[in-house]
């Protein structure tokens, strides 16, 4: 891959020269937010929802946020400028930063935040998973109880991610008291064999995915019935169609769970045309 530039604390610079502290709280204790927003013709898709999420991300955790949207917005434009970034995605860490020294109270407002951003370059329109589905394999949901704010401690993700591969799957849903909560990077939808389409209600289980509130948007537009609610692995299996939505994989079918095929465990026909719809709206809207 070719050398990116990227954003640490006011300098772009190489990424080989890009430096933060190794008493920086993201990396001692996981204290820190992120968006990823997701770029398609050089343009941001989805933006101002993905930092208004930051903004309540931030907040729930007393992160200052010295940026207003258009300070991010120029951080955003410019990276993708300087790394000719036509599809992908622009990753923001924002952590609590270093106040030298190892301490879990948090430091005083004279500790400034760190603040990271990168481009990753990806292909996501023409991605296999996107077009022809993904495989799920469920996983106990593991992690803390305020899921709706968008930590870094990914940990348990990853391991529910490395679970379902091991599993001979391509990601891993999450499932508490028999319902699932949502995918290890995604939220998780269904469409039942009578034609509604379900995904679960917001609460501190979930995060609040940007993909998916515009994709209720395009299914109330596109005049679909919808329940929002939670459902079960065996209510996903006996489903017309299966789907997660995230910044970075728009929609995407889900073929199989814990292997048993979803319908004919091919892409369902509504999933095809919600994933069409998101990404012409999408390419509409994108600034
Ligand atoms: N749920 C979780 C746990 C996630 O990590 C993500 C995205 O990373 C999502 C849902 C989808 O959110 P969005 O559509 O804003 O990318």
């Amino acid at each position: 891959m070719t050398q990116r530039t990227v954003y640490v604390n006011g300098d772009y610079v190489a990424e080989q020269d890009a430096k933060v502290s190794v008493f920086d709280r993201g990396f001692l204790l996981a204290d820190g937010v992120y968006e990823v927003s997701s770029v398609l013709d050089g343009k941001l898709i989805d933006f101002s929802g993905h930092m208004q999420r930051l903004k309540r991300s931030a907040g729930a955790l007393e992160l200052a946020l010295p940026w207003d949207d258009e300070a991010l917005l120029t951080i955003h434009r410019e990276l993708i400028r300087r790394n000719a970034l036509e599809e992908g995605m622009v990753y923001l860490q924002l952590t609590r930063g270093s106040a030298g020294d190892r301490e879990f109270h948090y430091p005083g407002a004279d500790t400034p935040p760190t603040l990271v951003l990168f481009t990753q370059a990806k292909a996501l329109i023409a991605g296999r998973s996107g077009n022809d589905g993904i495989r799920i394999a469920t996983q106990p949901d593991w992690r803390w109880a305020r899921r709706d704010i968008k930590t870094v401690q990914l940990l348990y993700p990853a391991m529910a991610k490395m679970a379902a591969k091991a599993a001979g799957a391509d990601d891993a849903w999450l499932v508490e008291n028999g319902v699932v909560t949502e995918g290890a990077s995604n939220n998780a939808w269904i469409l039942t064999q009578d034609g509604v389409l379900v995904t679960r209600e917001l609460s501190h289980a979930i995060l609040p995915g940007i993909t998916r509130a515009v994709v209720l948007e395009l299914a109330e537009a596109l005049s679909l019935r919808v329940e929002v609610r939670a459902f079960s692995v065996e209510e996903a299996q006996n489903a017309r169609e299966c789907f997660v939505t995230s910044a970075s994989s728009f929609v995407t079918p889900v073929v199989a769970i814990d292997d048993i095929a979803v319908a004919d465990g091919r892409p369902g026909q509504v999933t095809r045309q919600l994933r069409d719809a998101y990404i012409e709206e999408s390419r509409r809207r994108a600034i």
